[in-house]
């Protein structure tokens, strides 16, 4: 087995990965706020992070992957008041969307989904034990962390303290005393969702829940941290602020988590993706144009740390990539092949040397190569459990070209135009056959002649 190397945010290098327990790998990513549909950038960080979590199953022999939902923010609460909708129902709805739409591209749901609302007593206790170890105080009903408090903060991100004050947006507030003081617990009005707390009722800040909630589910400290790069500051640096000084580990950043991961981020045909450009990619307007699978490679065709531009191009290179190996595995379909067979070495080397999936796709396009000359079982069986590995190559050839159905179109009527144009063609009717033809592509039907006979799809 080739061994994992990982950049690691913390030292700004690719090192090798050491798990602190090899026999279980505990991996955290931070996961969506829910309250609308997710876009493609969102589904950038679910599908890095279900790669590397798929590699790491594939390495050691138990993995514990964690992913949260923020189900309690203010943009929630925002969304609530503007639909009318209870906040609960739109937290429910969008967290069953997100999972839908990331299973579509092969992100199945993490091993641990936590949500915010039902972990707010561990984020009290973890506030109080702020409290106690002097890195918090309570002032007008809030609670806030005392960044000067902790001269490690800054450590993830490299930011001078200019720079964290700036770069963090954070509201100058009366009851701050300093600038760079980041809120753990904010007060809620009667109408606001809200928890009983020794400083009264209220709700958590955005960072404490994902210090409380990595912790009760994997323990400290784990393996890998991650999420998108805009995360890096000030929303982990608070995390390693709140986990290490609950705990007394002032000294140690690496008291948290080990490896901090980051994927780059999407620009959409060369733009930022924003509401005000008007260009936001949704998941599932995409998932109604192209497969799961497609949307994955061509996600997974930058290498993760890059920033990848989003573009008809991407996807269409994509598509005529995966069309052409599962053109081969339809000429290989006589070939048997193992259903569980281990991926080759050539695929792990890539994935292993910091996830590199644009390497790994080269390997896979290799070895499709391969098994089409070789035309052998065990060929074949490396082709397919390399795809698997890499979330692709997971359906059945005629059911990927969508032989033998078609939406709107009576598929009874298109076998028997096949038939007849089969029975003409064996009388030599070319023309009545030519005619047919003719009249399938009318309706929006491919034919493609193959040596098992004739098989249909709807063009597209
Ligand atoms: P938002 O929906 O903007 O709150 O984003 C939720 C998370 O998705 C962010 O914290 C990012 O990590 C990730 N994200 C948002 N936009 C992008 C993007 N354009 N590219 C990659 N990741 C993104
Ligand atoms: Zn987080």
């Amino acid at each position: 087995m080739p061994s994992l190397k990982l950049h690691n945010t913390l030292s700004g290098e690719k090192e090798e990965f050491i798990p602190v327990d090899p026999d279980h790998v505990r991996i955290y990513a931070c996961g969506p706020t829910v309250y609308s549909y997710a876009h493609i950038g969102n589904a950038r960080m679910a599908v890095v992070f279900d790669q590397l979590a798929r590699l790491l199953k594939r390495l050691y022999p138990k993995v514990t992957y964690a992913s949260n939902i923020t189900d309690v923010d203010d943009k929630i609460m925002a969304a609530a008041a503007q639909s009318g909708e209870d906040i609960g129902e739109i937290t429910r709805k969008y967290t069953r969307i997100y999972n839908e739409d990331m299973a579509a591209l092969g992100a199945g749901a993490p091993d641990i989904q936590p949500r915010a609302t039902e972990h707010i007593d561990d984020m009290v206790a973890q506030i109080g034990s702020l409290i106690r170890h002097g890195h918090a105080y309570e002032a007008d009903g809030h609670v806030l962390f005392s960044v000067p408090s902790y001269p490690a903060y800054g450590r993830l991100s490299r930011r001078s303290r200019d720079e964290q004050v700036a770069g963090a947006r954070v509201e100058i507030a009366p009851y701050k005393k300093d600038p760079a003081d980041f809120v753990l617990w904010k007060p809620s009005s009667d109408d606001q969702p809200g928890w009983d707390s020794p400083w009264g009722r209220g709700r958590p800040g955005w960072h404490i829940e994902c210090s409380a909630m990595s912790e009760r589910h994997l323990g400290l400290p784990f393996d890998i941290h991650g999420g998108g790069a805009d995360l890096k500051f000030p929303h982990h640096e608070n995390e390693i602020a709140q986990s290490c000084c609950a705990h007394g580990h002032e000294d140690d950043v690496t008291a948290f988590a080990k490896y901090w991961i980051h994927n780059g981020f999407l620009t959409v045909e060369g733009d930022k993706m924003a509401k005000s450009v008007g260009n936001i990619r949704l998941v599932h307007e995409l998932l109604d144009q192209y497969s799961g699978e497609v949307l994955r490679m061509t996600l997974l065709s930058a290498h993760y740390r890059q920033p990848l531009d989003w573009s008809v191009q991407g996807i269409d290179n994509a598509r005529a990539f995966l069309d052409r190996l599962y053109h081969i595995l339809e000429d290989l379909e006589d070939v048997p092949a193992a259903d569980n067979g281990a991926p080759p070495e050539e695929i792990l080397e890539a994935l292993c040397d910091d996830l590199n999936t644009p390497k790994a796709f080269a390997v896979l396009n290799a070895l499709a190569k391969e098994a089409a000359a070789a035309r052998d079982p065990n060929a074949k069986t490396h082709l397919l459990a390399a795809g698997k590995l890499l979330g692709v190559l997971e359906h059945d050839p005629a059911q990927w070209f969508g032989y033998g159905a078609a939406e709107d179109v009576d598929a009874a009527q298109v076998e028997a135009l096949l038939t007849e144009r089969q029975e003409a063609r064996a009388a030599k009717d070319f023309a009545r056959a030519d005619a047919i033809r003719d009249e399938l592509d009318a309706m929006g039907i491919v034919i493609e002649d193959t040596p098992a006979g004739p098989k249909w799809r709807q063009a597209g």
